[in-house]
């Protein structure tokens, strides 16, 4: 989804973005680090929230993020269709200490193809990348399967705000230039 405004001249972008992956990897804490930069030890904290928007500049120009969490829907193994309605990007996240929710990214990816375009952005997210102690993905796994499934990769951590940023940033920069692509 994303609209172009003749406004003032300026160029004014909306891109939907969902987080997906399975339940307690850090979605909600990646989302309130990246808007608000604030982290949840014992989170509930976006339950019934079901979207922020985010401004960001883009190589001069204001794009804004509209990002979706689930909300705890996923808890239910899966998540509604008009979760992933008009979506452009994606942060696929995984739990780098639980491999369980490394498991499920393949399950999460076939939901992601059945219910948007094959062209939505998508970045492979190992987050709780500060558990080092209790890691059971190694980075090299991650990267080898983003690789295989043609994804962009990044470890992060939603606790001291490693890469958090970095993540979405890069989707909605893709994002913006396969636009920009199109357009000009
Ligand atoms: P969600 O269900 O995927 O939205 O996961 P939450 O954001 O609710 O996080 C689940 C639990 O993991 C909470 O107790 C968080 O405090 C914790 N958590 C989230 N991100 C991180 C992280 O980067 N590092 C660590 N150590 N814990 C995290």
């Amino acid at each position: 989804m994303a609209f172009h405004s003749e406004e003032d001249q300026t160029e004014d972008y909306l891109f939907k973005i969902v987080l997906i992956g399975d339940s307690a990897v850090g979605k909600s804490n990646l989302l309130t680090r990246f808007a608000r930069d604030e982290f949840y030890p014992n989170s509930k904290s976006t339950i019934g929230v079901e979207f922020q928007t985010q401004k960001m500049e883009i190589k001069g120009k204001e794009v804004k993020a509209q990002i979706w969490d689930t909300a705890g829907q996923e808890r239910f193994r899966a998540v509604t269709s008009a979760y992933y309605r008009g979506a452009v990007g994606a942060l696929l996240v995984y739990d780098i200490s639980r491999r369980q929710t490394f498991d499920s990214i393949g399950r999460w990816l076939n939901e992601l193809h059945t219910h948007s375009d094959m062209n939505v952005v998508t970045i492979l997210v190992g987050n709780k990348s500060d558990l080092k102690d209790a890691r059971e993905v190694t980075t090299a796994e991650g990267k080898g399967l983003a690789e295989a499934q043609g994804l962009f990769f990044i470890e992060t951590s939603a606790l001291d705000s490693s890469n958090v940023s970095a993540a979405f940033q890069t989707v909605v920069r893709e994002i913006y230039n396969i636009l920009s692509r199109k357009v000009m």
